[in-house]
């Protein structure tokens, strides 16, 4: 669905209730957990939706509502009485024009990332089909996120073990980033994964650039494969369910990894028509 085609007309105020860098200072890329409070009794959502946030104002390019999603990055718990808060994860993104050679910055990832806390922000939504935790806790999940991709699963793996408590299914995650720098929740500022390897049900794996100061791509490829016995029986079982977060590109590169593991493009392409088909396959792609 294109941006243009959301429903912006109903919005909510919402409030910074705490704004935190996770990626370590040493890293180039600036990505927060922004901790919202919505001034509203309820607003209800879930792990894998995404929140929508506009920023009026005379935009450089002639608009004056721009509006952006970003996914829910954790469901933060609150006492009887208080406004339901919302997490998000918010990566500042900067860009450079490839006819002009100038410097832009994104407008909502800015604006987000330099609120304060009290600020007031303008929120909308829940959108987008939710990584639901299956009625079967003997569902077995295999997670795979790329840069903040990552967001919907630490809001999903830790609803699993801290509110389900009792999930027998296996959740394996497979997170890719650019560097060990910018593997969100696996770093030294945040390590939120840690708290959940000693669970029998969890295992996740990282996958790094080779050369994390080159434009190499991200070894998703590698850290698939090394574990394709494993994936492969999951994909064969009607018990698997597969939740995939992060930039557009990374469908390419699942795409080429699972052809390759289970021996055709064809095969391939009929297993995840069936896997979507059973609503096995969920994305949040960007
Ligand atoms: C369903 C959905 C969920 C999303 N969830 C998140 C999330 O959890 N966290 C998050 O940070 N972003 C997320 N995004 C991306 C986000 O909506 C914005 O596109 C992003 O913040 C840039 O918006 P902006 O207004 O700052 O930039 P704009 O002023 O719109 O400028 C866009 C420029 O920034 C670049 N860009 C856009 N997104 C990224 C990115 N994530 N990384 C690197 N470069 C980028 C583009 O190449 C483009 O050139 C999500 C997008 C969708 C559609």
């Amino acid at each position: 669905m294109r941006l243009e085609d959301f429903d912006t007309g109903t919005t909510y105020d919402a409030r910074v209730i705490s704004t935190q860098r996770i990626t370590p200072v040493a890293s180039s890329e600036e990505v927060r957990e922004i901790v919202l409070e919505v001034e509203r009794d309820s607003f209800d959502y879930q792990p894998g939706q995404s929140i929508g946030v506009i920023v009026s104002g005379d935009h450089p390019q002639g608009h004056k509502h721009h509006f952006r999603l970003y996914s829910v990055a954790d469901t933060p718990p609150t006492a009887d009485g208080d406004k339901p808060r919302i997490a998000l994860c918010v990566k500042r993104c900067n860009y450079i024009d490839e006819y002009s050679g100038e410097r832009y910055e994104g407008i909502s990832s800015n604006y987000l990332c330099d609120r304060s806390v009290g600020d007031s922000v303008t929120i909308n939504g829940p959108f987008g089909i939710p990584f639901a935790v299956p009625d079967d806790l003997e569902t077995d999940l295999l997670l795979i996120g790329m840069g903040t991709g990552i967001a919907p699963f630490r809001a999903l793996v830790r609803h699993i073990y801290e509110d389900i408590k009792d999930y027998k299914g296996k959740v394996r995650l497979f997170y890719g980033a650019q560097s060990g720098l910018e593997m969100l929740y696996m770093n030294e500022e945040k390590d939120d994964f840690s708290q959940y390897y000693d669970r029998d049900t969890f295992e996740a794996f990282k996958a790094l650039s080779p050369r994390p100061n080159w434009a190499d791509p991200i070894a998703m490829d590698y850290a698939l494969e090394e574990r394709s016995e494993e994936i492969l029986a999951m994909l064969d079982s009607s018990r698997t369910r597969v939740y995939v977060a992060g930039r557009a590109d990374i469908l390419e590169t699942l795409d080429r990894v699972f052809s390759h593991m289970i021996g055709s493009s064809e095969h391939w392409a009929r297993r995840k028509a069936e896997l979507k088909a059973g609503q096995r396959w969920v994305e949040l792609i960007y």
